[in-house]
């Protein structure tokens, strides 16, 4: 699987599932989480309502609707408490749980916003060490994952992961 970095509006990429960062009750809400819903429309609510939540690391799929976006992988990342809750090892399962599902769905191009990065607080750095560290060891039939960096900040620490990962 080939790994990549865009800084980007993840609501505007035509790749076959985008990441949703959501909150638990996956009924939306700000961030990303409310850029995904607006841009997809009142269908996306209506199909989220049917799914009955979703827990911390875990991760479910309704359609794009009016996204470019075939599916949209709804995931649940941890709130940051100060590392030692479990937080690197939920992170990683949402990264993990939402290539499963694309794989399920056959979707070969995904696109990850930066999970946990905002609202909930966990420090950009140490989240994209764990997005990057996860998803090289995945392989569920997904042939892109892109990391989309929304502030100069991610985008340069996301590149400057992936440059290390290529020397290696
Ligand atoms: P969480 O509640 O999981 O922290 P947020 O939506 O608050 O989720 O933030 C997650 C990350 O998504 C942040 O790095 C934020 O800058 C980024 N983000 C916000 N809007 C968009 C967007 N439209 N496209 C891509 N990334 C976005």
């Amino acid at each position: 699987m080939r790994l990549e970095v865009i800084s980007a509006d993840i609501t505007t990429l035509a790749v076959d599932a985008i990441v949703n960062a959501a909150n638990s009750s996956l009924l939306g809400g700000g961030g990303v989480d409310g850029a995904i819903h607006r841009a997809a429309g009142p269908e996306l609510v209506a199909a989220c309502r049917l799914l009955g939540g979703c827990q911390t690391g875990d991760a479910k799929a309704t359609p794009g609707f009016q996204l470019p976006a075939q599916w949209v992988i709804h995931t649940v990342g941890p709130v940051w408490r100060g590392g030692s809750a479990d937080e690197p090892e939920l992170l990683a399962s949402c990264y993990r749980r939402s290539m499963e599902v694309a794989g399920e769905l056959g979707a070969r191009t995904v696109a990850f916003p930066a999970i946990s990065t905002g609202v909930y607080g966990y420090p950009a750095r140490a989240a994209a060490e764990v997005a990057v560290e996860t998803l090289q060891r995945i392989n569920t039939g997904v042939a892109v994952a892109t990391l989309v960096g929304f502030d100069d900040q991610t985008v340069a620490v996301y590149q400057e992961l992936l440059a290390r990962l290529r020397r290696a």
